[in-house]
């Protein structure tokens, strides 16, 4: 007597080689049926005897293939239909498709060894891949995941790919991107003052030759182009840092294999199943070498591994073994994806072209990633994480949240999942605001979400170009979400604690306060559900310019020190503050251009100014990046008073004390020391006084400024075991994780009904 059940498996089961392996897991269990990818996930339907329909359940549940994420399986009996074999149906549309499409995985070690094995028919193959490796965001045009809905629609495959495509005994069945070297794409170098272009191994072995010889290539990749060139060449990285208009800004590095990261960069365990890990992101760790122009004034490098074929090649073909690799675009513009589009703006900075055929259907950052006092923690979303969903919210509505306009992602809530879009950049420039509102379109086209059924959410900032964006959206239902009260939901949204009462410290460099001045520094008791009360800030503060003041330490500097008598003089030595500073003050008196302000980030930004960083900054956060590596292997010996009191943490004693010591002649290493030390100690005073009345056992930390490791292990070191302390993880502590506390909160929030 047969029985029959239909199975649906949502989670990331499309393009992870999930059909084949149900393919070959109901023929082991002499079961006959079908499996297809539907529009909410795969689709089972399996006829057979109890006990093997059971076996097969239980094996589904315990080995799903490496690539996938099960996040549920439903199992329904169904009425026997006597079917005598088992297949692989078309994909079907129905409804909305909410299925999620898997993020790229790095090439696997089977098609690694096809790869460098010279019998294989695709030796040397710049593209292979199979079901368990390759890519899949970044080639996917659509849903659902099939090969005319992916940018290889152009290639039809040969005889020898498709025989593998339809053997469900094949790691190469149904894997859409799947191509060898006679049928498929290949690669090209371009050299700028060279007519012709040679192909293959000849290309990879020329631009090997180049990088040997210092020349800085554009390598086109996965989600963009890189730049890259010889990490220890001094004059070649130099170079790029000329041609690229990047001053100060670290470089990533791509390392041949572990090893060679070893050599690097500390690598402690965790940091090495992170370098390790699918997403294969650049981990940042504490450097072992000293390479000044890679990341100057920084202990720190980042550093990540080959993930495409064509790096491998690279490597194998005899580059130097540590290579910058950093997105290909001018200062601050969006990474290049698009052929054209990169050898015009790419022109003046890389010498050649080495150029993949296969389009990239969008692009998708390098990920930035490091283990740090709490854990895993990603700085920068971006490829292998993209576009997972990363928390399940309480609601049934379609909901796109924009985001903040420094370091944007947004957030597309369909059937409660919520993913999180890659890192897309800063919405100033007008080539990132252009990105952004396609990631949006993409999205929401991707997800088949229809316009009029969104809620949008936005940040309350009335200028952002991404409140701009949303409120001149045609869509009727539109909600603001407070910056600060954004960071502390988005860690309670990846725990799913929605009730939970907890105290949220959120300190960073900027966001619009409920009363319109600049906060940054700001302390909430509070839940999800119920909302956050904003119960002690950092001392009111002035900026003057306003957030033009980030951009010069000693100009954010001039809105908090006049709160401070007796300071020595700054515009003599040790201080030596530039013009700028008086300039400031004359705002700072005359009010000015002058904002209201409680920016913790500011108040990193005055230390650094004290402690010598009087120049313009190049990069956001640099001052504050600066201060933190200038303390950083100091013991912890005294910490600067920063007191509490009257739901205000007053700064005056904190930056009285640097500037007197300074002036006084003390090391501005143990100075700055005792500045971070006393910020964590503030930071926990205020904690344990807002907490006791209110009975809160939890502490959440978000914002830039914790990207601060130094303060986390303070912090750490003083909070605990008194309190638990919760962190970001799934997405960055900074603004690329606004979205998805934008997001929870619009969930909760009584108005999206
Ligand atoms: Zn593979
Ligand atoms: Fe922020």
């Amino acid at each position: 007597m047969s029985s029959a059940c239909s199975i649906r498996v949502r989670g990331v089961v499309q393009g992870v080689g999930f059909r084949p392996f149900v393919f070959r897991l109901a023929r082991a269990n002499t079961l006959t049926g079908w499996v297809l990818n539907g529009e909410n996930g795969v689709e089972i339907y399996l006829e057979g005897t109890e006990p093997h329909l059971r076996a097969f359940v239980h094996e589904l549940k315990t080995q799903p293939p490496p690539a996938a994420t099960i996040a549920e399986i439903e199992v329904h009996p169904a009425a026997a239909l006597g079917l005598i074999d088992f297949t692989i149906r078309e994909s079907e549309r129905k409804d909305a498709p909410t299925v999620r499409i898997s993020p790229d995985l790095p090439v696997c070690d089977q098609c690694l060894r096809e790869l460098f094995g010279p019998a294989n028919p695709r030796y040397k193959y710049a593209y292979i891949n199979c079901t368990n490796c390759g890519p899949r965001y970044t080639v996917v045009l659509g849903l659902p995941y099939d090969r005319p809905k992916t940018t290889m629609k152009d290639w039809p495959l040969d005889e020898y790919c498709a025989s593998e495509y339809r053997d469900p005994s094949n790691r190469r069945f149904h894997a859409q991107p799947a191509a060898c070297p006679h049928c498929g794409p290949f690669y090209y170098l371009h050299e700028a003052n060279s007519g012709n272009a040679i192909r293959n191994d000849a290309a990879i072995l020329k631009a090997v030759e180049l990088l040997n010889n210092g020349r800085i290539l554009a390598v086109k990749g996965l989600g963009g182009y890189h730049l890259a060139c010889d990490a220890r060449n001094a004059a070649a990285v130099t170079a790029l840092r000329e041609r690229k208009y990047r001053k100060e800004k670290p470089f990533a590095l791509m390392a041949k294999d572990l090893a060679t990261a070893r050599t690097l960069v500390e690598l402690s365990p965790d940091a090495e199943n992170l370098l390790l890990s699918s997403a294969r992101p650049i981990v940042l760790s504490p450097a072992t070498v000293e390479l000044a122009e890679v990341a100057p004034d920084n202990r720190e490098l980042g550093v990540m591994l080959p993930y495409t074929p064509l790096q491998h090649l690279i490597f194998a073909a005899g580059a130097p073994h540590a290579l910058v690799m950093t997105s290909a675009n001018r200062s601050s513009e969006p990474i290049a994806y698009e052929d054209d589009d990169a050898l015009t703006s790419l022109a003046e900075i890389a010498d050649a072209f080495l150029i993949g055929q296969r389009p990239i259907a969008r692009r998708v950052d390098d990920s930035v990633a490091r283990v740090g006092a709490f854990g895993p923690a990603i700085l920068r979303r971006s490829r292998g994480y993209a576009p997972g969903a990363v928390a399940t919210l309480p609601t049934e509505r379609p909901l796109l949240a924009v985001g903040a306009d420094l370091k944007n992602t947004i957030t597309l809530v369909v059937d409660g999942q919520a993913f999180v879009s890659q890192h897309i950049g800063d919405l100033e420039y007008y080539q990132a605001f252009r990105a952004f509102e396609e990631t949006v379109r993409d999205l929401v086209s991707m997800y088949a979400v229809r316009w009029e059924d969104l809620l949008v959410v936005h940040d309350s900032h009335p200028q952002y170009a991404s409140t701009t964006h949303a409120l001149a959206l045609p869509i009727p239902k539109k909600i603001a979400v407070q910056h600060h009260r954004a960071h502390i939901a988005s860690v309670l949204a990846e725990r799913g604690e929605w009730e939970k009462r907890v105290v949220g410290v959120s300190c960073d460099g900027t966001g619009f306060g409920d009363d319109g001045s600049i906060w940054g520094g700001e302390i909430f008791i509070g839940s999800a559900k119920d909302g956050f009360e904003r119960v002690a800030h950092l001392r009111n503060a002035l900026l003057p310019g306003g957030d033009a003041a980030a951009q010069y330490p000693v100009q954010a500097a001039a809105g908090f020190l006049h709160q401070i008598e007796e300071l020595p003089d700054l515009e003599t030595a040790p201080f030596n503050f530039p013009t700028r500073y008086a300039q400031s003050l004359e705002l700072v008196h005359k009010r000015v251009r002058t904002f209201g302000t409680t920016s913790a980030g500011r108040l990193f930004d005055t230390a650094a100014a004290l402690l010598g960083f009087t120049r313009e900054i190049t990069f956001e956060g640099q001052a504050a990046m600066w201060l933190e590596q200038l303390a950083n292997d100091l013991p912890s010996a005294d910490a600067y008073p920063f007191p509490f009191s009257e739901n205000e943490l007053d700064f005056r004693p904190l930056l009285a004390s640097v500037a007197n010591d300074r002036n006084r002649g003390r090391d501005v290493r143990e100075i700055a020391r005792a500045f971070q030390r006393g910020i964590a100690q503030g930071i926990f005073d205020c904690v344990k006084s807002v907490a006791a009345p209110a009975r809160i056992d939890t502490v959440v930390l978000s914002g830039g400024v914790f990207q601060n490791e130094l303060l986390l292990r303070d912090l750490k070191s003083l909070l605990v075991p008194q309190f638990e302390i919760w962190t970001n993880h799934a997405v960055p502590t900074n603004d690329g994780g606004i979205s998805l506390g934008q997001a929870a909160l619009a969930a909760l929030s009584s108005e999206s009904d």
